[in-house]
């Protein structure tokens, strides 16, 4: 029951084969005997409400794709009924008033909450080891990283915990985690999906978005997610194109004539040979569906990952200001004077990762260095986005290439070496940076004694607001390949 994909779930539920209850008793059951770390708060009783209800829905006969369908959380998104942690000591109690957008639409589609999954604090990191609450195992091999930030999301869905799961993408973390773990995620165009209720690390590069089993699957789940929010500042209108649609209408249209754009920087120095292989024997099976090949250059790629850590962290030294000891969450015990308090709460709630961070971001701010940072890096941001406009305007219709430069890495391997880390994001964050939908599907797997058990992710980028197109690529690739079937050996 637990390898069928949201798809075939809602069809078995619309049929009566299985019922609500049935199969979220089922994933909580699995839930329950997992040492994967992946699930922060489950709360059986309030997930079989859920499920009672869908099924009532269910009897009715008018219940939509999603009604009765499982699904996790990750816990950076706020929920009135479970905890929000954001991965992070400061919010360890914290419960929300409300539920967060995304949250309360898939709801309202009649989708079951499994629980909230982990993360890294704060959604910073790309292993799932800046998490406050230990680090998830990635289900293909115990040894090895999921993938971050969300990499309880990404493990859930792998391990067959949910069906599916949400996941925020700030500068690859739903694309990163998914390819890590050998399951399909897109991030949509920035602005698309509500903010609202998402804890901020980067506001103007944060993005939610689905990871499941396959394409379609995400299609279904974008249908709830999508569409303008008035509660979210950043949010796209409905006269700036942010309206509902159905992501799933292109699926099935063939990929003749479709030309992708291969650009020479992903394929460079510092990629593995083992994502290589499995990279470019996919691009071969997009040739033989019909697809040509273009050689495109991103130029400034490689300015992404300075750009980067100069424009998130800088919008997280000010996003995190509001963690204070006096609003939400942890509050220092002892303390001489509110300065006092201030310190002891930050100093004690923040992870090693977050506080660098927020020493860097505020750094970059301050007057005199401003310019010279944050100004800079705005600079080159704008023409981060102009490469994939160029490449868009005649050359290709989508690009595709990995979606990080090696499989998983060990546990404890980069643990205590952010550079590493941010390095590892080089081919993710141009498309976060240029606020372009982004997807990650799996091509195969690594090589060697070690790694052949650890999964390759293609990546496949669009123009804004083609999402429906990624979906049909991806959807397309998955008839004709089976990557997106395999589990780990243990399920
Ligand atoms: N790995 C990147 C970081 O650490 C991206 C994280 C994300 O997309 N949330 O910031």
């Amino acid at each position: 029951m637990h390898n069928k994909t949201l798809k075939q779930l809602s069809a078995a539920l619309h049929a009566k084969e299985i019922s609500s209850v049935e199969l979220t008793r089922h994933y909580l059951d699995r839930i329950a005997q997992s040492d994967l770390n992946a699930y922060l708060h489950v709360d059986a009783e309030l997930s079989l409400a859920q499920a009672k209800a869908a099924d009532a829905l269910l009897a009715t006969g008018s219940a939509g794709a999603l009604t009765g369908v499982p699904i996790a959380h990750k816990d950076i998104f706020v929920t009135q009924d479970w905890r929000s942690t954001a991965g992070s000591k400061m919010l360890a109690n914290y419960v929300s008033p409300f539920d967060a957008t995304i949250v309360r639409k898939l709801a309202e589609a009649g989708m079951v909450s499994l629980g909230k999954v982990n993360c890294d604090e704060f959604a910073m990191g790309s292993s799932n080891e800046n998490s406050a609450f230990g680090p998830v195992k990635n289900p293909w091999d115990k040894l090895a990283v999921p993938g971050g930030s969300s990499g309880g999301s990404a493990a859930a869905v792998a391990a067959r915990l949910a069906p599916a799961a949400t996941a925020t993408d700030t500068g690859g973390s739903i694309r990163q985690p998914a390819a890590f773990c050998g399951v399909t995620g897109i991030k949509p165009t920035y602005g698309r999906a509500s903010r609202f209720g998402m804890i901020a690390f980067a506001s103007s590069l944060d993005q939610g978005g689905p990871i499941a089993q396959t394409a379609e699957d995400c299609a279904l789940l974008l249908n709830e997610m999508i569409g303008h929010d008035e509660r979210d500042s950043t949010s796209l209108t409905a006269d700036q194109g942010n309206v509902r649609e159905d992501f799933a209408r292109d699926l099935d249209k063939p990929l003749t004539g479709l030309r992708i754009g291969v650009p020479k920087e992903y394929f460079g120095e510092g990629l593995s040979s083992d994502v290589e292989k499995a990279v470019r024997a996919a691009l071969e099976q997009f040739v033989q569906l019909g697809a040509t090949l273009v050689d495109i250059s991103l130029p400034k790629t490689s300015m992404s990952i300075p750009v980067y850590y100069i424009i998130a962290p800088a919008e997280a030294s000010s996003n995190l200001s509001r963690f204070d000891g006096v609003r939400y969450g942890h509050r220092a015990k002892e303390y001489k004077d509110l300065q006092d308090m201030y310190k002891k709460t930050r100093a004690e709630g923040f992870g090693p990762e977050v506080q660098r961070r927020i020493m860097v971001g505020t750094y970059v701010l301050c007057h005199g260095y401003y310019d010279a940072y944050y100004v800079q890096a705005q600079k080159i941001r704008r023409l981060i986005a102009e490469d994939f406009q160029a490449a868009f305007a005649d050359k290709c219709d989508v690009i595709m290439g990995p979606v990080a430069p090696s499989v998983a890495w060990d546990l404890g391997d980069k643990a205590n070496d952010p550079v590493a880390n941010y390095l590892a994001d080089i081919f993710t964050l141009s498309t976060s940076l240029a606020g372009l939908p982004g997807m990650s599907i799996p091509c195969g797997f690594g090589e060697g004694a070690k790694n052949a058990n650890r999964p390759v992710g293609l990546q496949i980028i669009g123009n804004y607001f083609n999402e429906a197109k990624l979906l049909n690529i991806a959807h397309q690739y998955q008839l004709a390949t089976d990557w997106h079937t395999r589990a780990p050996a243990s399920i």
